[in-house]
């Protein structure tokens, strides 16, 4: 059984300088013409049932209620077992879409706050106010979905430590079960990445990111990804599906999936995606490939590689194949091997794609 279903929505209200996402502006006519290609992708799926359905994007909510109603109702004919995700900026956020929301089961929303402060918004090419992020919250309280996430970002230029501590305080003080917060990243086709734009060196962002892992752990919030903490039972199904190199589905332009040892791109151009091109690739993988993909992102998880039951996955005994590699990592303090799992440390997790380059062969 396939457990994952993503669903990718690419319209945006506006374009966020450093996002580096299959997206592009919403228009009404564009998007009406995406949901019924989106509907003829999702009619060749045979599955009826998953474990989670993530919507993302892009900005789902940027569609409009008729829109956003016809997508829910297309995917109304799945059952979802666990968790049913969407993605919402605040700015696009309206009493009639978060009842659409309970209407149709979504029992989880994540929310791209970014930061609490209004002037490093505008920086970031952000849209949206600390209003309509309240506002955002009391439309989901209204509707009683009470697991929420939210999205923040650091390592700006303008951005101090004392900066991202605020964002902190303002996050934990919300009515909230889970915070993403990702080092900022630069890629070459952003607007960003066209500007050249420097961010915050890597000693800096690494005292912001050990301040924000004390700081949320100390209030309540675990981590148990590199960029993911929660409160008590909230940690994101449908990602642990991914970081657990379970099978996943995803439609959408610009989507992936991978289904035993294939894995699928969609394609990321508008007008294949419009004439039914879908698909852009077709891998078969290697078991070497699926053994360093699921040493890939099973590290990015806190408790790490349980190293018995990947042997018994994978028939590969870790700790024999790659042990120079292991222990070369657990010298420089970045690996460890603690009560039957192979995870990285405090340190090793914020560079983990260092890390990553020694497993590769
Ligand atoms: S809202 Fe999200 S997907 Fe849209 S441009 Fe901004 S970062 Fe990218």
């Amino acid at each position: 059984m396939i457990k994952g279903l993503y669903v990718h929505v690419p319209f945006c209200k506006s374009i966020c300088s450093y996002c580096d996402f299959a997206r592009c502006k919403y228009t009404s006519s564009l998007a009406d013409k995406y949901l019924t290609h989106l509907e003829k992708e999702l009619s060749e799926i045979k599955q009826d049932s998953f474990y989670t359905i993530y919507i993302g994007g892009g900005t789902p909510n940027s569609l409009n209620e008729k829109q956003l109603e016809k997508l829910l109702e297309m995917l109304s004919r799945f059952t979802v077992e666990k968790e049913y995700t969407i993605e919402i900026n605040p700015e696009s956020f309206n009493r009639e879409k978060a009842l659409l929301f309970k209407k149709y089961g979504i029992n989880r929303v994540s929310i791209g706050v970014q930061t609490f402060n209004e002037g490093l918004l505008a920086h970031m090419g952000r849209k949206h106010t600390n209003f309509d992020v309240t506002n955002a919250l009391k439309y989901l309280d209204e509707v009683e979905i009470y697991n929420r996430s939210i999205d923040l970002i650091f390592g700006f230029i303008t951005q101090t430590l004392a900066n991202v501590i605020t964002d902190l305080q303002k996050a934990v003080r919300l009515n909230i079960t889970h915070i993403s917060i990702y080092d900022l990243e630069i890629y070459p086709k952003t607007i960003f990445g066209m500007q050249r734009y420097e961010k915050l060196d890597e000693d800096t962002c690494f005292l912001m990111y050990q301040t924000i892992v004390e700081f949320l752990n100390l209030h309540g919030y675990k981590q148990y990804e590199t960029s993911n903490f929660a409160l008590g039972k909230y940690q994101s199904v449908h990602n642990k599906l991914y970081w657990k190199y379970e099978d996943f589905k995803g439609v959408g332009l610009s989507s992936s999936s991978k289904i035993k040892n294939i894995r699928t791109n969609n394609t990321s151009n508008f007008v294949d995606y419009l004439n039914d091109r879908y698909t852009e690739t077709t891998t078969r993988l290697s078991d070497e490939d699926i053994i360093f993909e699921a040493i890939m992102m099973n590290l990015r998880m806190n408790e790490g590689i349980d190293i018995k039951e990947f042997d018994e996955r994978f028939n590969c005994n870790i700790l024999e194949k790659f042990h120079i590699e292991i222990e070369k990592n657990i010298n420089k303090g970045l690996l460890e091997v603690k009560n039957g799992y192979l995870k990285t440390t405090n340190k090793g997790i914020f560079v983990l794609n260092d890390i990553l380059v020694d497993f590769m062969k």
